[in-house]
C-alpha cells in the first residue's frame, strides 16, 4: 500500500499487449509495475513486495510456475497472492500453477472485467488477512506488542546477537499493589491505568530496536537488543520513573500514594544453543525479588 491508499501491483508479463490491457484496466485504481521476465519479476518484488502479483506462465527466460516457487520460497513475499495468466488452459496446467503456490488464474485473452473483479477481491483478501494478523500481534487493551510478538521478537533478536556476539537485555515489570487498585478504582479504572502505564513504559525508551509489550495482566516487559545490564538498569529505571511521573492515585498501595512499578532486569550475550527463555527467568526472578525487597524499584543480574 502506498501513502495514498492504492494498493501495490506486480505484473511479470512479457508480452506488451498484455502489459497495455493491464495498465488500461488496473493502472489508476493500483500503483502498477511490470517487468517484462522471471529474473527482473523476482528482483522486483523483493525490492517493492507488492499486495498482489500477476505472473504469466511463459516468460522468456524461466517457467512462471520457478517465478512463483521461488517467491513463495521468499518469508517476505509468501503472504502475496500471486494470479497466474496464462494461455495454457489444460486443467493440469493449472495444477501445478496452484501446487507451486498460486492462488487463482486468468485465462488468456484476458477479459478486461474479470481481471478487474479477481485483482480487487484477492486484494481485498489481503487486506483483511493483514488486518487480522495485525490485531493478532497487538493487545486489545494497551495496543502494545502482545506476548506472542514479544516472544517472536525475542527468539528473532537472540538468534541475531548470538551470530554478532552482542549482549541481549530484557526487563520484566508488575504494577505494585494492582489488586487494591482495582478494588479502590474499579476495573475500568484499572484499565486507564494499565493504558496509561503502558504509554509511560514506551515513551521511556530511547533507541529504534528497544520494544516494550505487555506480557499479561498488568505485566510489562521490554526487549533491549545490543544492551549491557548497566544499559537495561538505566531503562528500568526511566521507565519507573515515566510511571511515577504519570502521579496516578493509588490510595491503596502500601509503598507510594501514586501507582509504581516493580521492575526486574538481566542480560546475556546469547549463545546459539541457549535458550531465550533462560533470560526471562532470569529478569522474572529479580522482580520476584525487587517484589520482597521493598517493590517501587529495580535490579538486575547478568546472566
Ligand atoms: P504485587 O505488588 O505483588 O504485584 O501485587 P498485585 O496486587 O499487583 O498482584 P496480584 O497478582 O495479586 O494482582 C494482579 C491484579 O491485576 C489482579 C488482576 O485482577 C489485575 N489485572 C490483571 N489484568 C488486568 C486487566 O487487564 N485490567 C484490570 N483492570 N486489572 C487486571
Ligand atoms: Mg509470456
Ligand atoms: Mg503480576
Ligand atoms: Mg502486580
Amino acid at each position: 500500500m502506498d501513502s495514498l491508499g492504492k494498493p501495490t501491483v506486480l505484473a511479470v508479463e512479457d508480452d506488451t499487449a498484455i502489459q497495455a490491457l493491464l495498465r488500461a484496466v488496473l493502472g489508476a485504481d493500483c500503483n502498477l509495475k511490470i517487468a517484462g521476465d522471471g529474473a527482473t519479476g523476482l528482483l522486483a518484488a523483493s525490492e517493492i513486495e507488492p499486495d498482489l502479483i500477476l505472473l504469466d506462465v511463459m516468460l522468456p527466460d524461466m517457467d512462471g510456475r520457478e517465478v512463483c516457487r521461488r517467491i513463495k520460497a521468499n518469508s517476505r513475499l509468501t503472504a502475496v497472492p500471486v494470479i497466474f495468466l496464462t494461455s495454457l488452459s489444460a486443467a493440469e496446467h493449472e495444477v501445478e500453477g496452484l501446487e507451486a503456490g498460486g492462488i487463482d488464474y486468468l485465462a488468456k485473452p484476458i477479459n478486461p472485467a474479470i481481471l478487474k473483479m479477481r485483482v480487487n477481491n484477492h486484494l481485498e483478501l489481503k487486506r483483511s488477512r493483514d488486518a487480522l494478523e495485525r490485531l493478532a500481534r497487538l493487545d486489545g487493551l494497551t495496543g502494545l506488542a502482545n506476548r506472542r510478538t514479544f516472544d517472536d521478537m525475542l527468539l528473532r533478536e537472540w538468534r541475531r546477537l548470538a551470530r554478532v556476539n552482542n549482549p541481549l537485555a530484557v526487563i520484566m515489570m508488575d504494577v505494585d499493589h494492582f489488586k487494591q487498585f482495582n478494588d479502590t478504582y474499579g476495573h475500568g479504572g484499572g484499565d486507564e491505568c494499565l493504558k496509561r502505564v503502558a504509554k509511560a513504559a514506551a515513551g521511556a525508551l530511547q533507541r529504534p530496536a528497544d520494544v516494550v509489550a505487555r506480557y499479561g495482566g498488568e505485566e510489562f516487559v521490554a526487549l533491549l537488543p545490543d544492551t549491557t545490564l548497566d544499559g537495561a538498569l538505566m531503562v528500568a529505571e526511566a521507565i519507573r520513573a515515566a510511571v511515577a511521573a504519570l502521579n496516578i492515585p493509588h490510595t491503596g498501595s502500601k509503598v507510594a500514594s501514586h501507582v509504581t512499578l516493580s521492575l526486574g532486569a538481566a542480560s546475556t550475550t546469547p549463545k546459539a544453543d541457549g535458550k531465550p527463555e533462560d533470560l526471562l527467568e532470569a529478569a522474572d526472578m529479580e522482580l520476584y525479588a525487587t517484589k520482597s525487597g521493598g517493590r517501587n524499584q529495580s535490579r538486575g543480574r547478568i546472566l
